[in-house]
């Protein structure tokens, strides 16, 4: 059998809501082009995002009603602890409310001026997390990581070259840490190798850096570990979790994206004493240190959502159901991020809009269009997230981001097969009429995270 069926059957829906282009085009106005300001009602299929959006399994909802609210030392945080500590092997497990609190109280003990961290590539939170402390965050892809046409097993790779020196540079002293996303977020979704997380653990022991993972999708990544890195093809996902986890000396974690939860996270470690500090500062931000911002419901959730990411059917389809939306992209040529990242396809908005300037935010453009012409949220990764400013005494001149790329991000187990052929037929109507759409311009911005809160208008 070929046809790689969704490994679940649907017990409980949720209407779509319909609304016409017209009207589209009236709510994006009123939105101020700015697609975290739609109201979801307002969207027909919702790619803004795989955070916090999948579809829990009746286990988990099951698991909600189980969940026990004690403030202390609750079985429900103890079922999360000891899920948490078998797949990565840390042994001092922090609950947080969602991945940024957990990167808040780890760059606020180890972040400050002077201070840099380095990684394959941040995710937008975890850099404002690390400015915000004075310190500066360096993003090293490595090279075939930046050419988005070009396909390649392991894009989400860090340039260990780079790393190695940056680190003789910058002095190893200054270094309070490397970070390592897998997948690699914000440079496509795509994945990381064995091999470059084995070395980059290497390096930083060399120079007694602490070496962490933002493991967010950690098993989108180690599904591609086994299915492109020959020496893991016969390793469970559970195995190659543990030997990934093992080259680090802790990870951050948003449990929004693979256990499934609608909210959560959590921050792992072996160090004790940084461990201790961190409880410290759970318990003034976050909560105790057996609950940290969480109801024991959504511990609950998210130990039996760790679980069941690591089925490999369930990953196996939702990799494939990636790269199926991609391949229906790529058979009309239009320009996407290649090959397939683990969460999302990634438009070319520079490719797809040469005629717009990166000055006028081609992706943010793209972004509008796709919601005007089928009611599709997506969000732009470009300038406008990532674009800062050289600051003259009369103008500011915007220094704009490596790529300028569309994220079309799929909620897990959301959204079927005849959903995503809709969307490519959206995508590619856009495709037909790219020459018509215009750039934009920001009329309103905040200092950090702009993209959240940005208004804009067409030029
Ligand atoms: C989502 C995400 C975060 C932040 O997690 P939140 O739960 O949204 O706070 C950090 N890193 C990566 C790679 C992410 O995708």
């Amino acid at each position: 059998m070929k046809t790689i069926i969704e490994p679940f059957r649907i017990k409980s829906v949720e209407p779509l809501h319909f609304n016409t282009a017209l009207e589209r085009s009236q709510i994006i106005e009123r939105a101020f082009y700015n697609p975290f300001l739609i109201h979801s009602e307002d969207v027909i299929i919702d790619l803004l995002t795989d955070s916090g959006t999948s579809a829990m399994s009746s286990k988990q909802w099951a698991g909600l009603m189980q969940g026990d609210e004690s403030y202390a030392c609750s079985p429900s945080f103890y079922h999360f602890e000891n899920t948490v500590r078998r797949i990565t092997g840390m042994e001092y497990i922090i609950p947080t409310h969602q991945g940024r609190a957990a990167e808040n109280i780890l760059f606020t003990l180890l972040g400050g001026k002077d201070k840099t961290v380095l990684s394959n590539t941040l995710f937008d939170t975890t850099r404002a997390n690390i400015e915000f402390t004075g310190a500066r965050g360096i993003d090293l892809p490595c090279p075939e990581g930046k050419i988005p046409s070009k396909p390649s097993a392991f894009k989400g790779n860090i340039d260990l070259d780079a790393l190695q020196a940056h680190i003789k540079t910058i002095g190893p002293e200054k270094i309070p840490m490397v970070i390592m996303t897998v997948t690699n977020n914000s440079n496509g979704g795509q994945p990381v190798s064995m091999e470059n997380i084995r070395n980059a653990s290497l390096l930083c022991k060399q120079f007694q850096i602490p070496f962490f993972i933002d493991a967010c999708r950690f098993a989108e990544n180690c599904y591609f570990i086994k299915i492109r890195e020959k020496a893991y093809a016969t390793y469970s996902i559970e195995e190659i979790a543990r030997e990934m986890f093992s080259y680090a000396d802790g990870c951050t974690m948003s449990a929004k994206k693979d256990a499934f939860a609608n909210i959560g996270g959590f921050l792992a470690m072996q160090n004790p004493d940084l461990a201790q500090k961190c409880r410290n500062l759970l318990v003034i931000t976050e909560g105790f240190p057996t609950y940290g911002g969480l109801a024991g419901r959504d511990l609950e959730a998210i130990a039996i959502g760790l679980e069941e990411v690591l089925d490999e059917h369930y990953l196996q389809y939702r990799i494939r159901s990636i790269e199926y939306l991609a391949q229906k992209l790529m058979d009309q040529n239009i320009p996407i991020m290649q090959p397939a990242g683990g969460h999302a396809v990634y438009l070319d908005a520079k490719a797809f809009l040469p005629h717009i300037p990166v000055d006028q935010y081609p992706g943010q453009s793209l972004v509008c269009a796709l919601y005007i012409e089928g009611g599709i949220r997506s969000v732009e990764i470009g300038s406008l997230m990532f674009g800062t400013y050289e600051v003259h005494s009369t103008s500011k001149v915007l220094i704009p981001a490596k790529l300028e790329l569309v994220r079309l991000a799929i909620p897990r187990r959301v959204y079927t097969q005849s959903h995503i052929d809709y969307v490519a037929e959206v995508i590619i109507e856009v495709w037909n009429k790219r020459n018509t759409l215009t750039g934009y311009a920001i009329t309103e911005e905040a200092p950090l995270l702009r993209h959240f809160t940005a208004k804009l208008k067409p030029i």
